[in-house]
């Protein structure tokens, strides 16, 4: 049989119903492939004697003609999502050893439709950072190489190196200011952030919530497309949680953008972008022309402000979020001698440098003296934010951006230097602010042969377009490359 770790999510799931190999044949493959890949350390933590134990309840399902939308597909769970009895870390030291007790609405979902688990993935400590170099239990290291090691982007580092190093068919991820779609833009994999509210957020450890969202990181944009069907859906667990219908995106995919007004805003043409990033997305412009859509110049003024207001906002959140990480209910404890400075012992162990500084942002900011300096005036600015869009959606239905403004570089290259690291979100954070949703779609390779990727934003609700084009962008781009085996 061909190596089945190379399909596709879609071509294995048609690979299973027409009995050319079984679920269990399919997750052996997988769990092969996760260990050959063990040193780029996607996972945290591996499950692998139940995903083949799950692999064959699914194949008996099929047998009695119950086939959930992702039956027997391997998949991987970025570690933020909690997973009922299976260790669940957010990256971090503080949690400890911590299983919680009950599963995130999400993966439930997914284990509703038939997903077989691989794992937890690592990630970026409480999905802080956009390298993966923020976890506690290290770095995670990018499939694609160029004569050093290379970042896979964070925070969901795990997932994107996985599904981009063929260890599983698709993962969960999350994206507070870029965590899906940075990640996909470095390792040649697709991201979707959905709109705000479209995925439940129970039982997903908190960073900023909200902004915080889930979606899926994929080989295709169709494959994000079913794997999205089955993360998104109403939850009254989520006060958030948008209580509409989940359409039938994988059959937008492919469909034709004639007509379709393609808003190019020129405040996203930064200083200091290499300038193949440039040339990519004007390419990308072409291709958007060639398929019969509408190209039209747009401005987005505030978005000089975005990321400013983003590293207000998110450590504001993430603040009070972390709060509860106090050594007393769960994870890890160091005692003291009395309970503050048990608190103190615990949170300064437990939590890494960049939580560390976010917290110190988020509380200074929230504090009686500063609030109105800065927390109120970052929440004015994400007014302006989606003010922006708003007008921008007068004239056009998506837009086309790079993804991130470079390409992967060297673990330990921005690690000591946070403002570098925070420069990576910049072409991200504002779909977050706004609650818009963004894919991120793999469109070239840089002269170094390392991926890149472009950024198609929708309106609210509107991720039909989004999938319509971006799948028009994967058509014309054709991207195929995959990096060179060389972990194994
Ligand atoms: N890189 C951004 C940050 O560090 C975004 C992270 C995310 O989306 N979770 O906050």
């Amino acid at each position: 049989m061909s190596d089945l770790t190379k399909l596709t999510l879609e071509a294995a799931l048609a690979g299973m119903a027409a009995g050319d190999f079984s679920s269990e044949e399919l997750t052996k493959a997988h769990i092969d492939a996760c260990m050959d890949g063990a040193d780029l350390n996607a996972f945290i933590t591996t499950t692998f004697e139940d995903a083949i134990e799950s692999a064959k309840a699914s194949d008996a399902r099929r047998k009695s003609g119950e086939v959930g939308l992702l039956e027997g597909a391997p998949l991987g769970v970025k570690d933020l999502f909690c997973t009922e009895g299976v260790k669940t870390t957010a990256g971090s030291k503080i949690l400890g050893d911590f299983a919680p007790p009950y599963e995130s609405s999400v993966t439930a979902n997914m284990k509703a439709d038939g997903m077989v688990m691989l794992g937890k993935l690592n990630l970026d400590e409480f999905a802080m950072g956009s390298s993966n170099e923020t976890s506690h239990y290290g770095p995670v290291i990018n499939p694609w190489r160029k004569g050093e090691d290379l970042v896979p982007g964070g925070s969901s580092g795990g997932s994107a190196a996985a599904v981009g190093a063929d260890m599983c068919l698709g993962a969960t991820a999350t994206d507070t200011g870029g965590s899906i779609r940075q990640p996909a833009s470095f390792t040649g994999t697709v991201g979707i952030k959905p709109t705000y509210g479209r995925c439940s957020r129970w039982g997903v450890v908190a960073f900023a919530s909200s902004l915080d969202q889930a979606g899926p990181i994929a080989k295709t944009v169709k494959d994000s497309a079913i794997l999205l069907e089955s993360m998104a859906g109403y939850d009254p667990k989520d006060s958030t949680s948008l209580n509409i219908d989940v359409p039938k995106w994988s059959e937008s995919c492919g469909k034709s953008v004639k007509g379709l007004r393609i808003g190019i805003p020129k405040e996203y043409s930064i200083d200091g972008m290499p300038g193949e990033i440039q040339s990519l997305w004007d390419q990308g412009i072409a291709w958007m022309k060639d398929a019969g859509a509408e190209i039209v110049p747009i401005t987005l003024p505030h978005t000089k402000y975005a990321l400013p207001a983003y590293y207000v906002v998110a450590p504001a959140e993430a603040s009070s979020n972390l709060a509860r990480y106090d050594g007393m209910r769960y994870g890890l404890r160091v005692d003291g001698k009395d309970l503050t400075d048990t608190y103190d012992r615990t949170r300064t162990e437990g939590f890494g440098k960049e939580v560390r500084r976010r917290i110190m942002i988020g509380t200074y900011v929230l504090s009686a003296g500063y609030y109105d300096a800065y927390y109120l005036r970052a929440q004015k600015v994400r007014t302006r934010i989606v003010q922006d869009f708003e007008n921008a959606w007068q004239t056009c239905d998506a837009i086309l951006t790079p993804t991130a403004p470079s390409a992967p570089f060297a673990v330990g290259r921005k690690l000591n230097d946070p403002v570098k690291m925070y420069l990576n979100d910049i072409f991200t954070v504002t779909t977050n602010l706004a609650g818009l949703p963004g894919i991120s779609v793999p469109a070239g390779l840089d002269a170094d042969g390392l991926p890149l990727g472009l950024q198609i934003i929708g309106k609210a609700l509107d991720e039909d377009t989004v999938f319509k084009a971006a799948s028009a962008l994967e058509k014309a781009a054709g991207f195929t490359a995959k990096p060179e085996k060389w972990w194994k």
